[in-house]
């Protein structure tokens, strides 16, 4: 999609800290980190948010998963890290294009805040 921040980061026309690359997916740091380690897992295709993605391509949304995990691992995490998927702008989704944030190096509670 033109307009899709995330859509132009695939592309490669707006710059990224790229973590990892796959078929399916590629992982860079976030821009603004909420934990020591903070990556995004993303699609290459474009669909709006997780459960689109996972009933459209669920290879895709398989391997974002498969991938998360080793991207912990590969921070040093594989034993302790947080997956999340903002799903719907009242869940704190901000930008429209899927994708789970990998974070770990702190401690998390639980309810999140
Ligand atoms: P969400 O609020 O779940 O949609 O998450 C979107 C995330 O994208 C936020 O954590 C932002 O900090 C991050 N973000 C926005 N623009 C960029 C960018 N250009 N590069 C890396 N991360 C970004």
């Amino acid at each position: 999609m033109s307009d899709c921040l995330f859509c132009s980061i695939v592309a490669g026309d707006i710059p990224a800290t790229i973590v990892a690359e796959c078929e399916h997916t590629i992982a860079f740091r976030d821009i603004n980190p909420q934990a020591p380690v903070h990556i995004l897992v993303i699609p290459r295709i474009h669909h709006p948010d997780i459960a689109s993605l996972a009933a459209a391509e669920p290879v895709a949304a398989a391997a974002l998963l498969t991938d998360a995990r080793a991207i912990a691992e590969a921070e040093g995490f594989g034993h302790a890290y947080r997956l999340v998927f903002n799903t719907g702008a009242e869940a704190g989704q901000s930008v429209f294009h899927a994708h789970g944030h990998v974070l770990a190096g702190r401690e998390f509670s639980w309810p999140p805040g």
